[in-house]
């Protein structure tokens, strides 16, 4: 496969939506799919990186040497249990970087710069993103082709969205005028609440044709699997949550 790889970074400045969730499972199941996927751990609570069973506090080195001391990134990536799913790895340092970045001549393009070398080696790169619109986030957003942005079905979710979707339109003004919004992921789905279903009737009513078809319900199994360094594909492939993200990535493909 010659074919540049494409780049989506996970978004949604609020925490707990499930981005580092989605990250994880939908690239470890485009793995399972046979495609070469890359996850970029971009949030300081390294999230990402522990879920795959990696341990931070052990990491000399991470994304953070990337960004700010110009390490190239593929010396840091590195294997992880699911074969075809590589990682960037996140670590505490990171939370330094945002501050120390701000200084950089072209900190907004440090991320991009970064990953444009590995698109050849990779079909998909996603990018996990801490829960605010900093410096890291902005860096994702400029570096990708397209943004993923989970959405709770547990609590409303228009004004962050809409804050969120402004920071996309400023990116594209200023710095990458071909970000497209890729889909947005309902997540955490309870069909016994009436909250939930409101929330679907409104991302569908306002965002019409950019919520992916796919639902992820809320499933405990999905929310254990980090704990044992897994994502769903292996943990509980059978679980509603393991079914729910294998759909979802069978629509992502589709939209290939
Ligand atoms: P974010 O990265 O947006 O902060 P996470 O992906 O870390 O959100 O999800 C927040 C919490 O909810 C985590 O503890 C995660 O395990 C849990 N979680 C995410 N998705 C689900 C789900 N579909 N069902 C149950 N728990 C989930
Ligand atoms: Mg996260």
């Amino acid at each position: 496969m010659g074919s540049l790889g494409r780049v989506y970074a996970v978004a949604n400045q609020k925490g707990g939506v499930g981005k580092t969730t989605t990250a994880v499972n939908l690239g470890a199941y485009l793995a399972n799919a046979g495609k070469r996927v890359l996850l970029v751990d971009a949030d300081p609570q390294s999230n990402a990186t522990s879920s795959l069973g990696i341990d931070k506090s052990a990491l000399s080195r991470s994304i953070y040497d990337v960004l700010v001391g110009g390490e190239p990134a593929s010396n840091l990536i590195t294997l992880t249990g699911c074969v075809g799913l590589d990682l960037l790895p996140s670590s505490p340092a990171l939370a330094g970087a945002q501050v120390e970045m701000v200084e950089m001549a072209g900190r907004e393009v440090l991320l991009r710069q970064a990953l444009e070398p590995l698109r050849q080696r990779y079909d998909f790169v996603f990018i996990d993103t801490p829960p605010s619109l900093g410096l890291l986030t902005v860096n994702a957003l400029a570096a990708a082709d397209g943004v993923i942005i989970p959405v709770q079905c547990e609590y409303l979710p228009l004004e962050g969205l809409t804050q969120l979707l402004h920071t996309i339109e400023l990116v594209r003004q200023t710095l990458n005028p071909d970000l497209m919004i890729r889909g947005l992921v309902l997540t955490m789905y309870d069909s016994r609440t009436n909250l939930a279903r409101q929330v679907v009737a409104d991302v569908r009513q306002h965002f019409a044709d950019l919520a992916l078809e796919v639902i992820i319900p809320r499933n405990v199994r999905v929310s254990e699997a980090p704990s044992y360094g897994q994502p769903i594909t292996t943990y509980a492939p059978k679980s509603s949550g393991g079914r729910a993200y294998a759909a979802l990535c069978d629509e992502f493909l589709m939209g290939e």
